[in-house]
């Protein structure tokens, strides 16, 4: 295993995913800084850094989004390197720029890269052009009505509108037939510019039932690149994925194979460096179909780390810092055994109201076999300004039926007080026959609800 290639690294995030990074910081003898908004004063994230720097009020445009904010703390600090997690700053490619002008590494793809898998009709052209199967679609954004309709004419409907710089399962809209195509274009374009201040929307084809499945990339500087088998995310709520397992129930030995291969070709080609996934919708046939590449870590990192023993995290700092894939990963990577993460929200279990708030008290879970990512703590509190998600559990066994059985016991023994989680509904879906024999699909969710 390689030194540790960096003094000082200063993590632009909060909650588990500061925390993640501040542990393999910690296993590589490098020293920490957090930023932190006002709100966050009292996080953990903070506590467990070495040094910490208040960057703005609660608001993430002025604290966590603010560029010239952290690009100072890392200054003031003596900081050489960023980590930017995911979510906020992790795939600002501008960000990166600025980082790099700084004199400070981006933990992370080039800006170039960034930019160009955050087009993400830009990405389908790219992984197309280098044998990656990809959905039918638009040649690129759509400008008119009249493009769009004829698009979805020639590739049939339903088909699906989305945003070019989408994100987070937002700017989508399913087009079921021609009648709705010209308003639901129009109202695509209006969220996309609202949401992501660019109103590009692409099309392709809907697959009514897919299967998500993701690859996990890594690649070092050098040209060499490493897909570590694939994580199965299909258990979503309105495009947001709850549940993801490794390896995937049902992908074929010789599909995984052939795709891994043609992907890391691809990924080779667009020069990408560092971690990254790329996202596949499985049709009915069991076809895997390109849809986009995430250029930065993910929340469900840990469930391929429990299945190839690879720091991911860790690999980053030290793709970073110029090592090269064989000094890190130390030989071939095996995948051994079956991991589930379950993605606790602090949110009501039936409304889904979001459910911030101070916690009371906390049991986490431990035990042979579960592994809890997360930044509460008894008495801390859930600031209503962030994301929902305030803890993963992942469990692991030899096979899938054994890591269920785990994850049913680290849910019960799971206590928050004080605020209301998604136990619940894991607990449910756990236990349902649908997911215990993985026959499910994006639309899983759903149908459960009613
Ligand atoms: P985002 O970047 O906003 O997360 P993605 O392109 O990754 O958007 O899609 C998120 C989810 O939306 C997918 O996991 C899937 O459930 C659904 N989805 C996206 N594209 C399609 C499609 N062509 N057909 C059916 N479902 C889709």
């Amino acid at each position: 295993m390689a030194s540790a290639p960096f003094k000082k690294i200063l993590i632009a995030n909060r909650g588990e995913i500061a925390l993640r990074v501040i542990c393999a910081c910690k296993d590589l003898g490098i020293a920490t800084v957090a930023v932190y908004s006002e709100a966050d004063r009292d996080s953990l994230h903070v506590r467990f850094a070495d040094q910490a720097v208040c960057i703005g009020p609660a608001r993430s445009a002025r604290s966590y989004l603010d560029i010239p904010s952290v690009i100072s703390a890392a200054e003031i600090t003596g900081a050489d390197a960023i980590h930017p997690g995911y979510g906020f700053l992790s795939e600002n490619a501008g960000f990166a720029e600025v980082c790099e002008v700084s004199g400070l590494k981006f933990i992370g793809p080039r800006p170039d890269v960034i930019r160009s898998m955050g087009v993400k009709e830009r990405a389908r052209e790219l992984m197309k052009a280098a044998g990656v199967p990809i959905l039918p679609g638009s040649d690129g954004v759509l400008t008119t009505g009249a493009e769009a309709l004829e698009t979805a004419r020639a590739i049939g409907f339903p088909v699906i509108l989305k945003a070019s710089a989408g994100g987070g399962g937002r700017g989508m809209r399913v087009v079921q037939d021609e009648a709705q195509l010209e308003h639901l274009f129009a109202q695509a374009r209006a969220e996309a510019e609202a949401a992501f201040g660019v109103p590009d929307v692409y099309l392709e084809k809907y697959i009514t039932a897919p299967r998500h499945i993701e690859f996990q990339i890594l690649a070092d500087e050098h040209g060499n690149v490493e897909i570590l088998g694939e994580r199965e995310c299909s258990i979503q709520r309105r495009h947001q994925k709850l549940i993801e397992e490794a390896p995937s129930p049902v992908l074929k030995p010789e599909t995984r194979v052939a795709v891994m291969a043609r992907l890391q070709e691809a990924i080779r080609a667009v020069g990408y460096t560092n971690a990254g996934t790329a996202e596949f919708l499985m049709d009915d046939a069991g076809n895997l179909n390109f849809i986009e590449v995430n250029a930065r870590i993910q929340v469900e990192h840990p469930v391929t780390e429990a299945i190839t023993g690879v720091d991911l995290v860790k690999s980053q700092i030290l793709i970073a810092g110029g090592a090269r894939l064989g000094e890190i990963l130390g030989g071939p990577v095996t995948l051994r055994g079956h991991a589930i993460e379950c993605r606790i929200n602090a949110e009501h279990p039936e409304t889904f109201a979001p459910c911030p708030g101070r916690v009371t008290g906390l049991n986490i879970p431990g035990g042979i076999g579960v592994r809890v990512d997360t930044a509460l703590y008894t008495d801390g509190v859930v600031p209503p300004y962030y994301d929902s998600l305030v803890a993963k559990i992942i469990a692991m066994g030899r096979d899938r039926e054994e890591a269920r059985v785990r994850m049913l016991r680290a849910l019960e023994m799971f206590v928050v007080e004080g605020i209301y989680t998604s136990v619940p509904l894991h607990q449910r879906i756990l236990s349902d026959d649908g997911f215990i024999r993985a026959e499910f699909d994006t639309n899983y969710i759903a149908r459960l609800l009613g």
